[in-house]
């Protein structure tokens, strides 16, 4: 054949990215990734994060969730039966915020069904905004259908997720492991609810730190330093460091509190720290989690004197009625007045606040329901030796946080958008009423499950009013996608499950009630592995917020450069597992450049017909070795999650190495002519299509729509998504070559660009000894004469 008679296949001068809705829509027209339970293959399953749907997806949940969905891709071409729902996350605070919001209402005073009703209304107008950018994404989800089955996207507040979360409380609950207490709990009186040490965030700022003369009782004063000097009232206990020379000849003394003339004592207690403020700190009910160890330690019962609402109330006395802050600023004043105050500073502080409103947190004694996990420290920590972290050293996250933890969890929230606990009692001896399992209860508006009281026999009953800590219901989402309620056999057999994806900010909450809820019911880790993702900053490595106006939006980004240019990004750019990634449009245009390198080699190598079969000649060895290597380093690769370096093997193997030399060198041969044989020729042809097939193969995972789309066209009519990771292996000590054979090309053509000559132009460059064996194909590549 001339060279004449060789045409490109593929037509399209460039790759067009609106190829990849058509792509999309022929993925879910072929069904390519549903997922089939009874499969004989092993399965692979991703506890995909639900996300929350009332705000759209931003760029950091599209850079993760398209690193799951390589993990997905590259495990179903190693022959899994990959399980890769899409959750949805539609319960919790956040919705019940925005409802109020949107519908100016309040869910004080808006009938408990009524509000339901709007929470849903809004949940289901925004759900589809979400949607779009993964589906513009091109995630391999098992299907995008809501139905009660393995692999199918699943909602939060369906009945059927809601029946788990209350399935799996019924069963704690029967194992001894549910009580319910009156205990000083975190309180958030925006959010109106008592919430869990994990919800507690910190804000450091500077505050002022008041200090304030105490008389004592036989006479002499004190100083003592605090930043709530509207807990004077609440004041139980005076406490000076033992070491503190400054206040020895303090044991045994009274100090008088002023305003309201209690009379406390003023002990030493190694808490107490000599260099902050004064060194006399004075302990109350309650300023922070000190002042609540020290009281419990040494007995001393409590004064409460905020009330839920945040304004002071009983023995606050004149202050009663005053918000939190209010009674600060008039406590201050009037200390004042009466000449108390000594001298007032700027400190650090470090104030714990609610994670969700951002607003101070306060200690407040309800009655709520707890979970018991303080007793499980020592066995939660075992558990986390049976899951391999990615990054191993996110694994320490885990663990400090289980160190950390010193009460129950508290599940019981008095809110309405949630599941409900639950639980019914006896109006007459109060026996509490839990339900069998077996459907979705909701005990403030249906009858219990029984008519008579076991206890006493009496037929009134009160529902429990109260919903579960949302994170009871996340804590759940493995057991829920691995059919847990509709096929336990397939639930056991594949349990636990092989990955959890989630940020880091979610350890605390997210992985950690997972792990102890499974932990308190399978005595199993829930994941074998677990994938911990740092954040996408803006360029300058900003957190991205709204206030700052710095936030990207995915769908913005796809709209410009589109999803496989963004995805080549993301893949490109860095690890998000070793640390933040900064997002910048410039770099991901720049990402993009590679696959229109991919489109161009294929569109050349679409010109030859396919010769697998032909012998090969050295560079063919040559290339194949390195194939061969590039194949082997990304398998390991993938299987360890590290897509950036895989990516960077890739684009260098496709670009530096194949393209840039190997297609050079052989691009004559594979059009013929004088001086080339047949054999030589179809020799070209086995390599530029081993090569290219292999490629978009090792590729597919990371930018599946170009891929597909090249492999389709090339490789037949069925996906490249179907087949099977390559297995090409070959071996060659022209391998050793390579090196040599880059310093050659370049060395001819930056002496010809140096002497203003094209590279068509002839070289008398004389083919080192080393490179005899591809002497013939340098030759006609440099035009050696
Ligand atoms: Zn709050
Ligand atoms: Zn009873």
């Amino acid at each position: 054949m001339e060279a004449s008679s060789f045409k490109p296949r593929i037509e399209e001068k460039t790759w067009n990215r609106g190829l990849e809705e058509q792509m999309f829509k022929r993925w879910i027209d072929e069904q390519l990734y549903s997922f089939n339970p009874q499969s004989e293959r092993p399965v692979y399953s991703i506890d995909t994060p639900p996300p929350y749907i009332n705000t759209p997806v931003h760029i950091g949940q599209a850079y993760t969730y398209t690193c799951m969905d390589a993990i997905a891709r590259y495990k179903r071409m190693s022959g899994y039966n990959v399980l890769f729902p899409m959750g949805l996350d539609r319960n919790g605070l956040p919705i019940e915020i925005q409802t109020e919001k949107e519908f100016k209402i309040s869910i004080r005073n808006t009938p408990r069904e009524e509000f339901i009703q709007r929470a849903k209304e809004l949940l289901d107008r925004y759900e589809g905004v979400s949607v779009t950018t993964f589906k513009k994404l091109g995630l391999s989800i098992n299907g995008w259908e809501k139905k009660n089955s393995i692999g199918a996207v699943y909602e939060t507040d369906d009945a059927e997720y809601r029946r788990l979360t209350q399935e799996t409380f019924i069963r704690l609950f029967k194992d001894g492991l549910i009580y319910e207490g009156e205990k000083t709990a975190n309180y958030c009186p925006v959010c109106r609810t008592t919430i869990s040490d994990a919800e507690v965030e910190y804000k450091e700022y500077s505050v002022n730190l008041n200090f304030i003369r105490f008389a004592l009782v036989k006479g002499g004063d004190i100083t003592i330093a605090t930043t709530r000097p509207e807990l004077l009232a609440a004041c139980k206990i005076i406490i000076y460091n033992p070491e503190d020379e400054r206040y020895t000849n303090l044991v045994g003394k009274e100090a008088i509190i002023p305003i309201f003339g209690k009379v406390v004592k003023v002990v030493p207690h190694p808490y107490a720290k000599p260099e902050y403020g004064s060194g006399l700190v004075m302990i109350c009910s309650y300023g922070d989690y000190n002042d609540i160890r020290i009281l419990r330690e040494l007995a001393i019962p409590p004064t409460y004197i905020i009330n839920q609402d945040g304004h002071m109330v009983g023995e606050a006395g004149p202050y009663s009625g005053l918000t939190v802050k209010e009674a600060r600023k008039k406590t201050v004043e009037d200390l004042q007045t009466n000449g108390l105050i000594v001298k007032i500073e700027q400190a650090p502080h470090r104030e714990p606040i609610c994670w969700r409103s951002k607003n101070p947190i306060e200690f407040i004694p309800t009655k709520e329901i707890y979970l018991k996990q303080v007793a499980y420290k020592e066995d939660l920590l075992k558990l986390t030796d049976l899951m391999t972290f990615h990054s191993p050293q996110s694994k320490n996250l885990l663990i400090d946080w289980i160190n950390n933890i010193s009460v129950d969890w508290v599940l019981s929230r008095r809110r309405f958008y949630g599941t409900e606990i639950p639980l019914w009692y006896c109006m007459k001896c109060g026996e509490t009423i839990i339900p069998p399992p077996g459907r979705y209860y909701r005990p403030w508006k249906e009858k219990p499950p029984v008519d008579r009281c076991p206890s006493c026999g009496w037929t009134e009953f009160k529902g429990e009013e109260r919903i579960f800590d949302t994170w009871f219901d996340s804590s759940n989402t493995q057991q829920y996608i691995l059919g847990y309620l509709w096929e336990k056999e397939f639930f056991y057999r594949n349990y636990p499950c092989s990955l959890r994806p989630q940020g880091k900010e979610i350890v605390r909450s997210w992985l950690y009630f997972t792990v102890l809820k499974s932990y308190l019911q399978f005595k199993k880790p829930p994941f074998k592995d677990v994938w911990i993702n740092h954040h996408v900053v803006d360029e300058s490595g900003e957190k991205m917020s709204k206030s700052v106006g710095n936030v990207i939006d995915p769908q913005e980004v796809i709209k410009r450069y589109g999803a496989e240019a963004f995805r080549a990004w993301v893949f490109l750019e860095g690890d998000i597992t070793e640390g933040d990634v900064k997002y910048s449009y410039a770099r991901t245009e720049g990402s993009g450049k590679f696959l229109t390198k991919l489109w161009n080699i294929s569109r050349l190598i679409s010109s030859f017909p396919e010769e697998p079969s032909a012998a090969i000649t050295p560079s063919e060895e040559w290339m194949f070795s390195e194939l061969s290597s590039v194949i082997a380093k990304t398998r390991a690769n993938y299987e360890n999650y590290t897509f950036s370096k895989a990516a960077l093997d890739l684009r260098y193997f496709s670009w530096n190495i194949f393209a840039d030399h190997y297609v050079e060198m052989v691009k004559t041969r594979a059009y013929g002519g004088p001086g080339i044989t047949k054999e030589e020729q179809e020799a070209a042809w086995n390599g530029l299509h081993t090569g290219l097939k292999n490629i978009l193969l090792l590729m597919a995972p990371l930018t599946p729509f170009i891929t597909d789309y090249l492999w389709r066209k090339l490789y037949g009519l069925t996906s490249v998504h179907s087949q099977s990771f390559p297995s090409f292996e070959y071996k060659s000590d022209y391998v050793n070559l390579t090196q040599q054979i880059v310093d050659f090309d370049s060395g001819i053509w930056n002496a010809k660009k140096s002497q203003g000559l094209s590279l068509k132009d002839p070289s008398s460059t004389i083919v080192p000894a080393q490179l005899k064996p591809f002497e013939p194909d340098l030759r006609r590549m440099h035009h050696i004469q």
